[in-house]
């Protein structure tokens, strides 16, 4: 499979926006940002996913308005509502639009079912993907917000650059102009996107060389300083799967791209060839959540462990904590090697 994938892409690519503005509001390096400003600026429509207007939810939209693309920057780690967005598509594009379609690879497989031939005039981007958790999680995330807060939230980030890429931070904004951050991985939302994923998620067939879109996109992970695509403020990765698509990247001016190797691209990204692994507390989590809701499931699972032995690494200066993390998960891995032998 890791092979075929190899032979699938006609390029690899490392990169990011050249605007630094931009790349701080996006989920990693701003290339689908980028790519959906092009079709704009061609004059075709863009479909993708943005919070709902009470932004309990999200949804796919299909629209010819720039001003729509800052909705659609980040991630939404939460399952799109369609909106019969399928439909919508495949009339603009029997009317003879361009239309540049970005969603999870699931979904642009089933776009691609649904319209049953090529077109000329549509260009695919899927996301590399390792599967969002449900929407009541955060939808129950933001009531919990607002009853805390006393005050609605209008902006919301699961994917918050605070200043740099990493860490990323949950962000929320409220009316009354207060602002909650954390980091994601600290908080109760972030504990749910780990733990209770999508059943399809843990065996998803749209790995490897099953791709089905032009472009893929996701996180440069493991990338560093010493790499010639490195930027603090995030990378993507890139891979590109036709000549169309190519056409298509070739033709941004507003791109910072390297070409990279398959190996560097999936060495700390393996969601680009398999699907994630099914928690050990995934089944109570979902058992407690569908009894209780979120803080249920939360107050019943190692959440508040896992943050009271990170309560020390939380109080470490930011150069240190690399550091911390590895002989925290060090010392995790050695206990569960001596509990395996006893
Ligand atoms: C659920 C989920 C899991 C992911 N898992 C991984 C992973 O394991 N490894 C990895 O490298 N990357 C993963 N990504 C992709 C990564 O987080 C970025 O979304 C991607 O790199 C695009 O970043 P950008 O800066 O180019 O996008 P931006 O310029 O910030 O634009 C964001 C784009 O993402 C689209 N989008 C946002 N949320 C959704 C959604 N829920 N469904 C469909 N489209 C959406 C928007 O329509 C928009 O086009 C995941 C994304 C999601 C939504
Ligand atoms: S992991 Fe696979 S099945 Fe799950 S949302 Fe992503 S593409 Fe779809």
């Amino acid at each position: 499979m890791y092979e075929d994938l190899k032979e699938h892409s006609i390029s690899i690519y490392g990169g990011y926006i050249n605007s630094n503005k931009d790349l701080l509001e996006s989920a990693s390096g701003g290339m689908a940002t980028a790519l959906s400003r092009r079709m704009i600026h061609d004059g075709g429509y863009v479909a993708g996913v943005v919070y709902s207007e009470h932004m309990y939810s999200a949804e796919y939209i299909v629209t010819n308005d720039e001003k729509d693309l800052d909705r659609l920057k980040g991630s939404k780690y939460i399952d799109a509502n369609k909106n019969d967005i399928y439909n919508k598509v495949k009339k603009l594009l029997d009317a003879g639009e361009k239309v540049l379609f970005t969603g999870l690879p699931c979904i642009v497989g089933a776009l691609n079912l649904m319209l049953g031939r090529e077109y000329d005039n549509l260009i695919t981007c899927e996301l590399v993907c390792h599967g969002p958790t449900h929407t009541q999680v955060h939808a129950q995330y933001v009531r919990y917000l607002e009853e805390k807060y006393g005050s609605k939230v209008v902006d919301f980030s699961v994917k918050h650059k605070e200043g740099k890429w990493l860490p990323t931070y949950l962000y929320a904004k409220f009316e009354d102009g207060q602002v909650f951050k954390k980091e994601f991985a600290d908080t109760e939302y972030g504990y749910a996107f780990t733990v209770y994923g999508k059943n399809a998620c843990y065996n998803c067939k749209f790995k490897g060389n099953n791709r089905t879109a032009d472009i893929m996109i996701g996180d440069f992970w493991g990338v560093s300083e010493k790499d010639s695509f490195y930027n603090e403020l995030g990378v993507s990765v890139v891979f590109v799967h036709t000549a169309k698509g190519q056409k298509y990247l070739e033709s941004i001016d507003e791109l910072t791209l390297f070409e990279t190797d398959f190996e560097t691209a999936v060495r700390k990204n393996q969601k680009v060839i398999v699907s994630k692994k099914k928690h050990p507390e995934k089944d109570s989590f979902e058992k407690n959540f569908k009894e209780g809701g979120l803080m249920y499931a939360i107050e019943k699972s190692s959440f508040k462990s896992v943050n009271a032995k990170r309560g020390i690494y939380n109080k470490l200066p930011g150069f240190v904590r690399p550091l911390g993390r590895k002989i925290y998960y060090t010392i995790v891995k050695l206990k569960k090697r001596l509990k395996g032998r006893q």
